[in-house]
């Protein structure tokens, strides 16, 4: 017995099962189940969700999200080496856990969960960044989920969060705090995490804002934004240039000065720039 639930220790299941870590798999586990617990915890209230777990591995977290209470988990796991564990845990928390041995990049998750959704997890890292672009980037908003618990690499958490002026500050910070509120509720040493990282990691909260913080076409942003932060050593008119010939002009519409870096440009003033892209980057048909 491991303390929050009647199933084994996670040493013990990993020993039983032989699921020695796959780099290839970004996989990192958490044996401490208090831990994962209070990672649970930092999701809010699970009583009435369902979770979208990706990368459940030997189950450490999702035990903690069961044990916390939640309506219920969709895990979805790539390597198939997972599965008998999971389904164990899966016995001992009746109609609470649906495990989907899958690809979290090819999955239709939305369909999977009931409203309200929360997404936790500890996602493995070379996926990560490219799964939380897509989370943040539904066709409409609200999202299809309430808020998500994401450990990260520290260095993106720290991208996830950054103000303008700093050397983090980008594409990240802009498409994680335009419609939502994201903070780091904590950070782990690689001791944390069996076998340890190289780096140092952090879990990072979003809550979905009910519309954006400034008005602007999603997919206009996203392009002017990896346009200006794709040569950020270089001044708006040049690194933008490319766009629009007239595009001193309408930085300057915009409100924003053509001399200026991308890293000083707040939110408000990109989705200003975005608002006066519209008709170059996404005219109406
Ligand atoms: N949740 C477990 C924990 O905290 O101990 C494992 C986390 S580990 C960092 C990442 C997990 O994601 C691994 O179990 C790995 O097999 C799985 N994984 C990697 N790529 C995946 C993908 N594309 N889709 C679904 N799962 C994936």
């Amino acid at each position: 017995m491991s303390g929050i639930d009647d199933l084994p220790p996670l040493r013990q299941v990993i020993a039983t099962h032989d699921l020695s870590a796959r780099k290839a798999l970004g996989q990192n586990f958490l044996l401490d189940l208090n831990l994962t617990a209070k990672i649970a915890r930092l999701a809010g209230d699970l009583s009435h969700a369902d979770v979208l777990e990706v990368g459940p591995g030997p189950g450490g977290l999702t035990r903690g999200l069961l044990a916390e209470g939640a309506r219920r988990v969709v895990a979805v796991e790539k390597d198939p080496r997972c599965l008998p564990v999971l389904a164990e845990i899966a016995a001992a928390y009746p109609g609470k856990l649906k495990v989907l041995n899958a690809d979290a990049l090819d999955l239709d998750w939305e369909a999977e969960l009931q409203a309200p959704r929360k997404i936790v997890a500890n996602l493995p890292y070379n996926v990560g960044t490219e799964l939380l672009i897509r989370w943040l980037t539904p066709a409409t908003w609200p999202p299809p989920w309430e808020s998500m618990t994401l450990m990260f690499q520290r260095e993106v958490a720290e991208r996830i969060v950054a103000a303008p002026g700093s050397k983090t500050y980008g594409r990240l910070a802009i498409l994680s705090q335009w419609r939502a509120e994201a903070r780091i509720a904590m950070t782990l040493p690689p001791e944390a995490f069996t076998p340890p990282p190289k780096v140092h990691s952090a879990v990072v909260h979003f809550t979905a804002l009910p519309a954006p913080r400034f008005e602007a076409d999603a997919r206009v942003l996203t392009r002017v934004v990896a346009a200006a932060f794709g040569q950020r050593r270089k001044m708006l008119r040049a690194a933008l240039k490319g766009l629009t010939p007239d595009i001193e002009d309408r930085l300057i519409a915009a409100g924003l000065k053509p001399t200026d870096r991308a890293e000083q440009v707040p939110l408000e003033g990109f989705c200003a720039l975005a608002r006066v892209m519209t008709d170059v980057i996404a005219p109406a048909r």
